[in-house]
């Protein structure tokens, strides 16, 4: 759960430019791109920038508060948009838990009434 941060991870490689991402949201604490296997119309993920951070368990605490600041800037902007009749926001840690990608990241899901999602 507490392995080393690996810096060739798919996002770390996004923020540096080295693969495309559709963006959302960028500022200098925080990317949000659409998530690229989306789970329901409208995913996207928001990441914190200059953090070697693989998931929230590893988050310095003092860069927390600013990325929970845009984790909710784009939350606020994704059901602007799309008006769904809930939010749903998740984040895991460590393959048991679900996670896939080794650099902290929320999900941000617009949901609609009788929309399912297996998680
Ligand atoms: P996790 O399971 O680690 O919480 O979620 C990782 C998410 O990243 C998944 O929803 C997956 O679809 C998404 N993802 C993986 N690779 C890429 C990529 O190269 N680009 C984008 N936009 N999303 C990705």
């Amino acid at each position: 759960l507490h392995a080393a941060y690996d810096p060739d991870n798919i996002f770390a490689k996004m923020l540096r430019g080295e693969v495309p991402a559709v963006k959302v949201f960028e500022d200098d604490v925080a990317l949000a791109f659409m998530d690229i296997f989306p789970q329901v119309e409208g995913h996207t993920l928001v990441i914190p920038k200059d953090v070697e951070a693989r998931n929230l368990l590893d988050m310095p605490a003092d860069k927390l508060g600013p990325y929970m600041q845009r984790v909710q800037t784009v939350a606020q902007a994704v059901e602007k948009a799309l008006q769904p009749d809930g939010v749903r926001v998740m984040q895991f840690n460590g393959a048991p838990a679900g996670q896939t990608v080794y650099h902290l990241h929320f999900h941000i899901l617009p949901m609609v009434d009788g929309s399912e999602t297996r998680r």
